[in-house]
């Protein structure tokens, strides 16, 4: 049997994806070899990495206007490489801080740019999300930067903001799981460990003509404009992933793509919810019910041995991954997209009989 692997990052994926992947790892459609050694510029890998680009454009409905990029180095590259590309020297932005990855976005951003927030969840704990209209954009400004969900504190934003500046996000961890409005964006940027491949990367999307001119001083791997006018080629890329996600993608496509992955995990998040609004509070979310994360579903038991009783007991039922960030403990089940709902269901089970047992 296979685990159930609620982990937040690498994410569990799809077994008959990882079962093909093995079949074909060795000898890749007969070439002799493995993908894995063949040069970024044979034929056979850039077909595999071009039917990738093309696969995410279509699920994810990226218009014309804006390109598809795949990026080594993670979202936390991205926290940086957006500020730099988008800034010009007497322009600023503004941050959205809804809690640490938002935090950290801001940091990486203040260390090279003019940037200030926008909106500080500070005095709820960052327990919320802000409403459309509460945030303060200072004139000027060239983009407001969100955080579509916040991994550690199981906070999503239920709504894009309103603010007459295009938005850049980080759509980290629930990306592909909501449908996007392309037109309030000119950037966002996921690591594709979080719902979609091995870890290696970041996918990008972003409008065509909106790097500042002072972009063009930067180093090559810095400028977006160097990836994408070689179509993510210009060096070697990381094949493992780009590899996988494509393999990835087309199954979520052969599933209803994003309005069908949506309604898989809002139904998986409703599920252990339910459990904890059903409790009489032996199970507690820390998180305003407006916005809480349909990716990360955060929980608290009563004491912190408690917590570790049942983790010891999800355990023996090959239930893993529950552990909260280390900065803020408790549980955390990630419900990322190759996760099923019967997984789903066997933890809501065990929540069910341990809250039983342990009145
Ligand atoms: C995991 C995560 C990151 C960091 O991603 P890396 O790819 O590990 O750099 C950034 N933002 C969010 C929302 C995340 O969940």
């Amino acid at each position: 049997m296979r685990t159930h692997n609620f982990g937040a990052g690498p994410c569990t994926l799809p077994s008959d994806v990882l079962a093909e992947a093995a079949e074909e790892l060795v000898d890749f459609e007969g070439s002799g070899m493995s993908l894995l050694e063949m040069s970024h510029r044979s034929p056979v890998y850039d077909r595999v990495h071009r039917a990738t680009l093309d696969a995410f454009r279509r699920v994810a409905g990226v218009p014309d206007d804006m390109d598809v990029l795949f990026v080594q180095g993670g979202a936390s590259l991205q926290f940086a490489m957006a500020p730099m590309n988008l800034l010009g020297p007497a322009q600023r932005a503004g941050y959205v801080l809804t809690g640490t990855w938002a935090k950290g976005a801001f940091g990486d951003a203040a260390a090279v740019a003019d940037v200030y927030p926008a909106w500080d969840g500070a005095d709820s704990s960052y327990t919320t999300a802000p409403a459309p209209d509460a945030l303060v954009v200072e004139h000027g400004s060239r983009y407001v930067h969100i955080t579509t969900n916040e991994t550690i504190g199981g906070i999503r934003l239920p709504e894009l903001p309103e603010t007459d500046v295009p938005l850049v996000a980080d759509m980290s961890s629930d990306v592909l799981t909501r449908s996007i409005d392309w037109s309030r964006f000119d950037l966002a940027y996921a690591g594709v460990q979080k719902n979609l491949a091995p870890a290696g990367m970041a996918v990008i999307v972003i409008r065509k003509g909106v790097e500042a001119d002072a972009s063009q001083r930067l180093p090559r791997f810095l400028r977006y404009r160097w990836h994408a006018d070689a179509d993510s080629l210009a060096h070697t890329p990381p094949m493992f992933p780009i590899w996988i996600m494509g393999k990835v993608l087309r199954r979520i496509e052969e599933r209803g793509g994003v309005a069908g992955l949506e309604a898989r995990t809002a139904r998986k998040a409703e599920t252990l919810y339910r459990v904890i609004d059903e409790s009489d509070g032996f199970y507690r979310s820390p998180v305003d019910p407006s916005a809480r994360s349909h990716t990360n579903v955060v929980f608290r038991l009563a004491t912190q041995d408690l917590e570790a009783e049942f983790r010891t007991e999800a355990e023996r039922r090959d239930i893993i991954g529950l552990k909260g960030h280390r900065s803020v403990g408790g549980m955390r089940a990630s419900l990322y997209a190759a996760l099923e709902q019967p997984s789903v269901d066997a933890l809501a089970e065990l929540m069910e009989g341990f809250a039983a047992d342990h009145r």
